[in-house]
Order: structure tokens, then sequence, then C-alpha cells
């Protein structure tokens, strides 16, 4: 059987290193706020292209934080207008409104499957404050024509880079392309971690500090409160493993990139389309996604061939019941992908018999 994602396969490559790294940490007997979130978030800083990282719980966390943040510094307030694309994890939405700012749903291009830039002028209100941009499936998200837009409005550009750990654009990575950037280190991310961790990287100092406070319930002085703040900070233990597992990194990207040229090189079935091809460099593979009209029964078709398949994602925000005042709307192209993709096994421990396996049964699909 190929599997979609062999975490333990994975986290195999290095486990004596992990285990070093988290033996040291037990040993310690220090386990929050202390050297290896320290070391981490130099490291991590230092490999986007940033002044700052702040590590946090979650992804969630930091897509939150960051928002926040500006809203403290007094740069957003309630009822101020993010444009976001329409077709993303629900994290990215959640986070959005969880901060009582209304997120301006546009819709992505089929052939990339990111936002589509040449619509977000017509999505611009007197209320929009800032442009999310997710780099899904770790495809780049980003060109000059938007570092232009956000330029112009005057809006803070901000990435989810949930799932484009590596990624770049013209020598720039993910994170450090706009004003912030939210990171999350889920186990099955590019960089996972060994639970829920997360991370915002900038190059504002403020906007920097006030997110360290937030993360830590409001304080910059043990006891000393000046936010409403939230208890949202990483493990020691898993900034450690992280900061092993970043060192593999782009070593890890790269297999990625070959299982992906060999993907686009033989997956020749009329009935499936691959996203446009992008420059390896601005594409770290979190997902191989595939278009198919008839995705379900190829699902189905691939489990019998043995292949593990995902779909990301089956229902689009405006149609789930958490958001039901816009469950009437219309996003046709997101709807579009909703209903055609299907993620097909890509990471670095997918190795060549599995990928002749995957192909070959893609091909064989009637
Ligand atoms: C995983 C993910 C998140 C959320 O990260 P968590 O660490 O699970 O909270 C946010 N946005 C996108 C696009 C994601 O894929």
């Amino acid at each position: 059987m190929v599997k979609l994602l062999d975490l333990q396969a994975i986290t195999a490559m290095h486990g004596d290193e992990y285990k070093a790294a988290v033996n040291r940490v037990i040993d310690s007997g220090w386990f929050l706020q202390g050297n290896e979130n320290e070391k981490f978030e130099g490291d991590y800083a230092k490999y986007i292209g940033t002044e700052h990282c702040i590590a946090v719980a979650n992804g969630l966390d930091a897509l939150y934080l960051l928002m926040r943040g500006y809203k403290e510094m007094g740069l957003m307030q309630d009822g101020d207008e993010i444009i976001v694309p329409a077709n993303t994890y629900i994290a990215t939405i959640l986070s959005i409104t969880k901060n009582n700012l209304v997120p301006v749903l546009v819709e992505p291009t089929l052939d990339h499957l990111e936002i589509d830039i040449d619509k977000i002028e017509g999505a611009i209100t007197p209320k929009t404050k800032g442009v999310m941009i997710v780099h899904l499936y770790g495809r780049i998200a980003y060109n000059d024509k938007l570092g232009e837009i956000c330029k112009k409005h005057g809006f803070k550009l901000m990435e989810d880079c949930a799932q484009s750990h590596g990624c770049g654009w013209k020598g720039v990575k993910t994170g450090a392309l706009g004003d912030a950037a939210a990171h999350s280190f889920y186990p099955g991310k590019n960089l996972g971690a060994f639970g829920d961790a997360g991370a915002v990287t900038t190059n504002d100092s403020e906007l920097a500090s006030v997110i360290r406070a937030l993360a830590n319930y409001g304080s910059q002085k043990k006891y000393v409160f000046k936010y409403v703040g939230m208890n949202s900070r990483m493990s020691e233990l898993d900034a450690a493993v992280l900061d092993v597992k970043l060192k593999y990194l782009d070593e890890d990207n790269k297999k990625r990139q070959e299982l992906a040229a060999y993907y686009y090189k033989h997956i020749n079935n009329p009935l499936i389309t691959l996203p446009a091809r992008i420059l390896d460099e601005n594409n770290v593979y979190h997902q191989f996604p595939i278009l198919c009209e008839r995705r379900d029964e190829l699902q189905e078709y691939l489990k019998e061939n043995g292949i593990q398949t995902l779909i990301h994602y089956p229902i689009p925000s405006h149609k789930q019941e958490c958001y039901k005042d816009w469950n009437e709307r219309s996003y046709p192209i997101t709807e579009k992908i909703h209903n055609q993709e299907l993620s097909i096994p890509m990471n670095q421990v997918v190795s060549e018999s599995d990928a002749v396996e995957v192909v070959s049964a893609l091909n064989t699909f009637r």
C-alpha cells in the first residue's frame, strides 16, 4: 500500500536526533519559554529571513494573534475587511471572524488554485484593511502585482504559510513577503512538530512585541497584564524537535520536488488535470492536488489499487454550517475545486516504486 502520509517513516529518518533533543529537554526540567524556544525562534527567523519569530501554540493561534496584534495597535478594528481566498482551510477564515473582522472571499484561478490576484482590486471597499494570502498546497500565492496593490492602498499583506515552509518568490521566502505571516507546525506539515505548534514571523518590532505579550496572557512583565491575552506558548519539547527538523527541510522539499517532476512527466490520463507547473523553487508541494470530474470514483479506484488519497477540502468555508449566513453565496471556481480535488501521496518517503504504482493506477483509471 502507498500511504498518503507515513509519519512513522518520516520521523524514523532522524529518530535518534529527535530522541536526543527530547531527552535534553526532559533532563533540563525546563518546559516552557526557555532556551529551546529561543534557539528555534532564532533559527526559524533566520531561515525565513525576518527579524522576528514568535513561537506560539498552533497555526490558528498564529493567524489569530497576527490580526489581534494589529487591532491592539489600532491599525484594524471590528468590522474591517480582510481579503482572503475562498478556497482555503477553515482556520484562515476562523482567524478573521474570531477577530470580529470580515473575510471578503475572492475566487482562486482554476489552473493555479491560488487566489486570483486580478480579482483583488474588485473586492476592495473603504473598509478593506488587509489581504491574507494562503500559499495553499505549498504553491506560491504571491506575485509582484499583489505587492504593488497592497502598497498602493496601504493594506497589510499577511501570509498563511501553514503549507509553504521553504517556498519562495524571487529568492524571498514565504513568511517574509508581506508585513507578517503565520506558520503552523501541525505534525503533517512540511515542517511538523510532535503535536500542535505554530509561529508568527515579521519585521515589525512593535507587532512582534504585542503578539509576544498577547500569547503570554497579555503580559510583558511577570504578573502585570497589559492586554486581555491568551495562553498560546510552544512547548520546549516541540521547539527542540522543530529545530532538528528545520535542518532537513530543504532536503525534504527537494525530494518532494523530484517526486512532483516524476508525476508531471508520467501522469497522462486525459480524465485527470494537473495544476499548472510552476518553478520548483517556488513550490514545496505540501500536497500534490489533481483535479478529476469523477473524483469520488477515482478515489475509490485508487483505494482498490492500494493508493491512499485525501480530499483537500470536501466542503468550502462558505458552505459550512458554522458560516450558515453565507451558504447561499456562490463561488463557482472554489466549488469546482472542492468537487474535483484529490491529493495523491506526496512527501519525502514516497519511494520510486511507490511513485510507479501511483502513476500506473492513475493512468489506468477509465
Ligand atoms: C494547517 C493549517 C492551518 C492551521 O494550523 P494548525 O496548527 O492546525 O492550527 C491554517 N491554515 C492552513 C492553510 C493550514 O493548512
